[in-house]
């Protein structure tokens, strides 16, 4: 991190630093609210805001009713994702051993994981740690990786939709390359605005929607951050994500009317319940060793 160009603005505004991918300063503006890494095209939102404000958003409200219409009803559907995830580590990892999440929400994929890993997690979420506990029996603890003494070490870290998050993500990815034994296996997932997809969309992509979505990684510049960090054998997949489709029609309802009409008499039918796959290419899985 030495030759990072990086300074601290007055008052309780975050840090505002170079490319948290490749080092690279100069910025340009592309969407509102957004900006783009001039040489390796991380995109990120422009935010000052303390790292300890983003603690505040993720409430109960955030995973009912606000980003998530109801995470916990999605459990199905999320199950289905998260066994691809887990078919896909141990076959890294046969034998399975010593597996922490970072961002583990309500614990689905901990419930999965413990099957075949000796499983365990964090998340700045209490309730959602607390609802994990007690109503799965995962090992999870309401905290801020980062602030955490050192653990491990671990064979597998895994952060699922949680980079986007994160008001630093490279310190997290940073503290878990230390945290990993040789040979261990960094996994995420995240969009990939350098999709066909999101170039499609534009600033419509239905990923941007910071706050609560801060970096906005491509295949490149996330590449970039691994190797920087010192993972090597970065691989990249675009696996189908199973979705609900009372979820879906709530996110359709935000922009389309018609949606907002259907949506209420759906709901009342099994159809609602109904999880299906869906693949636009937009959402990457990477793994990374740490040799
Ligand atoms: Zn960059």
């Amino acid at each position: 991190m030495d030759d990072f160009e990086q300074y601290v603005s007055e008052g309780d505004k975050a840090e505002r630093i170079s490319c948290i991918c490749c080092g690279h300063f100069p910025h340009t503006a592309v969407y509102e609210g957004l900006e783009r890494c001039d040489k390796c095209g991380h995109i990120r939102a422009v935010l000052d805001w303390a790292p300890e404000k983003f603690h505040e958003l993720y409430t109960r409200g955030y995973f009912k009713g606000g980003e998530y219409e109801d995470y916990e009803e999605e459990g199905l559907a999320l199950r289905y994702n998260f066994m691809k995830r887990l078919a896909d580590l141990a076959k890294r990892h046969p034998e399975g051993g010593d597996l922490w999440e970072i961002g583990c929400a309500y614990g689905f994929f901990l419930e999965a994981a413990q099957t075949h890993f000796n499983a365990a997690g964090c998340d700045i979420a209490a309730d959602a740690v607390e609802s994990g506990v007690a109503a799965r029996g995962v090992k999870a603890v309401y905290g801020d990786y980062l602030k955490m003494e050192k653990g491990g070490p671990f064979d597998v870290i895994c952060l699922w939709d949680t980079v986007e998050h994160m008001a630093r993500p490279d310190l997290y990815l940073e503290k878990a390359f230390s945290e990993l034994i040789p040979g261990g296996t960094l996994a995420l997932s995240t969009g990939d605005i350098g999709s066909r997809w999101a170039r499609v969309r534009g600033r419509h992509w239905r990923l941007i929607h910071p706050p609560t979505h801060v970096h906005y990684f491509t295949q490149h510049s996330m590449g970039q951050l691994l190797a920087r960090l010192g993972f090597e054998e970065v691989r990249f997949s675009y696996p189908p994500f199973w979705r609900n489709v009372n979820t879906t029609l709530v996110k359709l309802a935000q922009k389309h009317r018609v949606f907002s009409l259907i949506r209420p008499l759906v709901a009342r039918t099994p159809l609602g319940r109904i999880n299906y796959p869906l693949n636009l290419f937009d959402l990457m899985t990477v793994y990374a060793r740490k040799k």
